[in-house]
């Protein structure tokens, strides 16, 4: 297989989509498909019931929270986050990078907000120190993005907004570490990163954050409607689920979040490694305090030897080295399920691109 450092859709473990094919025809003694049964029989109930335990077990989510599966992506949670929680009043936002600044502009076409901190100073190669936000009590929530797939940047710490409701979206970092879900009124995240293959957006949010909202929210659009009906108001993204499924039991055959997160630190510590010993040869374009474990982006000393690097990394099987073209340069994206022999195969193609280049 090859060396997959896409930033999403992204690797998936082998050994899931292994077990997916060997039932992809014929589901555990069903006589067919799980895309082929009915969403409200006793086997895909079971299914997605399993999946939210598993949720539940490996995040440690409390008393008091409820796990919705949704479609859309995570750029529909961006609109139904202010569709549903705005009513008139301002929601606060952390500037991070492209990801942020999607979900501020989203948040404009409903209502007021406001920009509690933001890197922007510094091309959003940070996260801005959590000393330095301001977050007005008044705030309907304050949001952040925990992991900037783009430019490669990561939260280390949450910040604690008081009683302002904190919500995060983890579309590009969900899983990879543990996390307290007590912090947070609502947390998010697409899936094609590290739960599974697109489709499915899960969703997680207290209870009492969710509150009734003005009839001119259409009705999937409100959080109220898929925690009243389990999720299954209309046919869910049932594969997919069941795929989220599989990775979740993968993820907890590693030794769960903690096993995952020093699994994720060691691979990215490869690259990273790779980047610190070149001398400049490679620069990291994120701060070091904020480096992402799951994003790693770095840059040449120009574009010429970038595009002579991607050229070359595919000549030798890697996938996805390209970084995205508002940041420019390289970036590998080392999610759960991209193996450690793979970062270990980057770092040596790195250093042999730098011998026979620099
Ligand atoms: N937020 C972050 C941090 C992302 O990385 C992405 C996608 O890459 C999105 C949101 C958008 O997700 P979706 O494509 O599921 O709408």
């Amino acid at each position: 297989r090859a060396y997959n450092f896409n930033a999403g859709p992204a690797a998936l473990p082998l050994e899931v989509l292994e077990q997916a094919q060997s039932e992809f025809v014929e589901f555990r003694g069903s006589g067919m498909s799980i895309m082929e049964m009915s969403h409200r029989g006793a086997i895909y109930e079971g299914v997605h019931n399993e999946t939210k335990q598993l949720l539940t077990e490996l995040l440690g989510i409390p008393e008091g929270y409820q796990i919705l599966f949704l479609q859309g992506g995570a750029s529909t949670q961006f609109a139904m986050i202010p569709m549903n929680f705005l009513q008139g009043r301002t929601g606060s936002y952390v500037m991070t990078g492209s990801w942020a600044d999607k979900a501020v502009k989203e948040a404009k076409n409903f209502g007021s907000t406001h920009i509690a901190a933001s890197s922007e100073a510094n091309q959003f190669r940070s996260i801005p120190s959590l000393d330095t936000f301001n977050v007005p009590e008044d705030s309907a929530y304050l949001h952040i993005t925990s992991n900037e797939t783009i430019e490669g940047t990561q939260f280390q710490q949450y910040p604690d907004a008081g009683s302002v409701p904190l919500i995060a979206d983890l579309s590009s970092d969900i899983m990879s570490r543990p996390l307290d879900v007590s912090q947070f009124a609502m947390i998010y995240a697409g899936a094609q990163k590290n739960l599974g293959p697109s489709g499915v957006t899960v969703v997680i949010v207290r209870d009492d954050f969710i509150t009734e909202v003005p009839k001119t929210v259409p009705t999937m659009f409100r959080y109220e409607t898929h925690v009243k009906n389990n999720s299954l108001y209309n046919t869910p993204p049932a594969y997919s689920i069941y795929m989220v499924n599989l990775v979740l039991q993968w993820i907890k055959g590693k030794g769960g979040l903690a096993g995952i997160e020093r699994q994720n630190r060691e691979k990215s510590g490869l690259i990273y490694q790779a980047i610190d010993a070149s001398g400049g040869f490679y620069n990291g374009f994120a701060e070091k305090d904020s480096r992402s474990m799951m994003n790693i982006t770095f840059r040449l000393q120009n574009e010429e030897l970038e595009k002579k690097f991607v050229k070359a990394s595919e000549a030798e099987g890697f996938v996805g080295l390209k970084g995205h073209r508002s940041v420019g340069g390289l970036r590998a994206s080392a999610y759960n399920a991209v193996p450690y022999e793979s970062c270990k195969a980057l770092a040596q193609f790195m250093a042999e691109f730098q011998r026979t280049n620099g």
